[in-house]
């Protein structure tokens, strides 16, 4: 048994037992990183000081009998946009190189109350904007799967981090995908929760009205563990939900009786890769094996939910992205200014990249005078057409299941040209964010090539309980999650 191997639920309870101490484990961990880290490159900083530190403190209250939280010992990777108290959070952008906060998120605040060890800051696009990780402003994490490959954006470096067993388990973000389409690319399980579920306090911002915190875990029991943990009300966040958190961890188990499954046609049209809609389709023949209804659904205005979302979450960007002005943190321009207006523009020249850039420009344009009506309002009215499409199904199903992704990771530098192909890849996790539903991707097979397929399972508002709970039975039956790329 390789420790490093293990699901996050095993490994707290070898380290509760006593089979094994948590500075052990980080050690074990460490080393594993060391080896490896330098291929996959999946981290922006390590902490092994910090980690071991809190291993020792969980190792002492345990051998004086201590209670200890629901994650005791398990090492955990951040995103690298979420808040770390004392920890540089850089969003993967030269503006916030240096930007080290002096408070912790509510889920990091949450996680360390628990006794999660928190091991490092992974890779991202920059401020999440990207699909592929090759926008971050310092390096391109690879897929542990084959390093030619991307291993999505814009959370690949937690992905990655978890395939590769170099965390148990990781916190991202996922504004229109990126905890969903790496999971998929990596052969994760990926939960996006409802929006409104877990407080988005200390997470940076992208696009508020889309942003949500997830998780990304080794098989379904971890994303019911970390879920509970973050999920809940909190005052700092004017979005976050009042609405009581059930026990998904004892939810998961619960047997599914009299089971409607949705299957949109539109999620399995033009441009899907073919290997992926047979994967999802054997895997629908699994649910209805265990005495499941399939019950075929259109949601008619998912086909504009691409557009609406690249005007949505642009507008937002522009608005949420003036704040870096080099004038009370970040990147400040060493060249001297003239006036104020240049100062700002330097700043932001030598601070953001060019993704960043398209987007910032693309966001001002949408909400300027002449086309607020035209754009930003048009995609608000079409949101909400999006919504009544869900809606509608969700009074005849439980679920709705598609492919998370069109097509498997592709290689670095094969969409990084063209941006609407890039764009694309996120084309069945958006309307989840538009909607505000929770979704998850769980792994439901491989390409011939050797790569992850995922599949996704989308639920009504809060939810997550009962789609957890399917993705466990899919779980139960199959073998995908345990499946570990060659890195020995
Ligand atoms: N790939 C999408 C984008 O670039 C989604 C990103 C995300 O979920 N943070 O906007």
């Amino acid at each position: 048994m390789i420790l490093r191997e293990l699901s996050a639920n095993s490994i707290k309870e070898k380290i509760i037992k006593r089979e094994i101490t948590a500075q052990e484990v980080v050690e074990d961990l460490f080393k594993w990183i060391g080896l490896k880290e330098s291929l996959i490159k999946a981290y922006i900083s390590l902490d092994k000081e910090g980690a071991l530190l809190k291993a020792k403190e969980i190792d002492e209250k345990l051998n004086n009998g201590g209670r200890v939280g629901l994650l005791a010992g398990i090492p955990v990777a951040i995103k690298d946009n979420i808040c770390t108290w004392g920890m540089k959070t850089t969003c993967a952008s030269k503006i916030l190189e240096n930007f080290t906060p002096p408070y912790d998120a509510f889920v990091v605040k949450r996680i360390k109350e628990e006794d999660a060890i928190i091991i490092g800051k992974t890779n991202l696009d920059e401020f999440a904007m990207g699909s592929s990780n090759e926008n971050s402003a310092f390096h391109v994490t690879r897929n542990p799967w084959n390093t030619d490959c991307i291993p999505g954006g814009s959370g690949g470096g937690s992905a990655a981090a978890v395939t590769a067993d170099m965390a148990f388990m990781a916190l991202g973000s996922d504004t229109g995908g990126s905890v969903r389409q790496p999971s998929s690319f990596c052969g994760n399980v990926g939960c996006k929760p409802t929006y409104g579920r877990v407080s988005r306090y200390g997470l940076v911002a992208f696009a508020s009205s889309l942003d949500q915190i997830g998780s990304i875990t080794k098989d379904v029991s971890d994303a019911a563990l970390l879920l509970q943990v973050v999920s809940g009300h909190d005052c700092h966040d004017s979005t976050s939900a009042n609405v009581e958190v059930p026990d998904y961890i004892a939810g998961i188990n619960s047997v599914n009786n009299n089971l409607r499954i949705g299957v949109p046609k539109e999620f399995f049209g033009e441009g899907l890769n073919p290997e992926i809609e047979s994967a999802v389709k054997n895997a629908l023949g699994i649910y209805k094996k265990n005495g499941a209804e399939l019950i075929d659904l259109s949601l008619p205005h998912c086909g504009y939910a691409l557009a609406t979302y690249y005007i949505i979450a642009t507008a937002e960007a522009s608005s949420n992205l003036a704040r870096y002005d080099g004038v009370r943190y970040g990147h400040r321009s060493q060249l001297s200014e003239d006036n104020i207006i240049d100062m700002y523009s330097r700043v932001r020249a030598e601070g953001f990249g060019s993704e960043v850039k398209r987007r910032v420009l693309l966001g001002n344009y949408v909400l300027s005078a002449g086309f607020y009506d035209a754009y930003y309002i048009k995609a608000s009215k079409v949101r909400n057409l999006i919504k009544s499409d869900f809606e509608d199904a969700f009074s005849k199903v439980d679920c709705i299941i598609s492919p998370t992704c069109p097509s498997p990771a592709f290689k670095i530098g094969e969409k990084i040209t063209d941006p609407l192909e890039m764009y694309l890849s996120d084309i069945y996790t958006i309307p989840a964010n538009l909607v505000g539903i929770p979704g998850i991707s769980i792994p439901c097979g491989f390409t011939t090539t050797g790569l992850p397929i995922g599949m996704q399972l989308m639920g009504k508002h809060f939810e997550e309980e009962k789609i957890l709970r399917i993705a466990k039975l899919f779980e139960n039956e199959t073998d995908f999650h345990l499946k570990k790329p060659g890195l020995k």
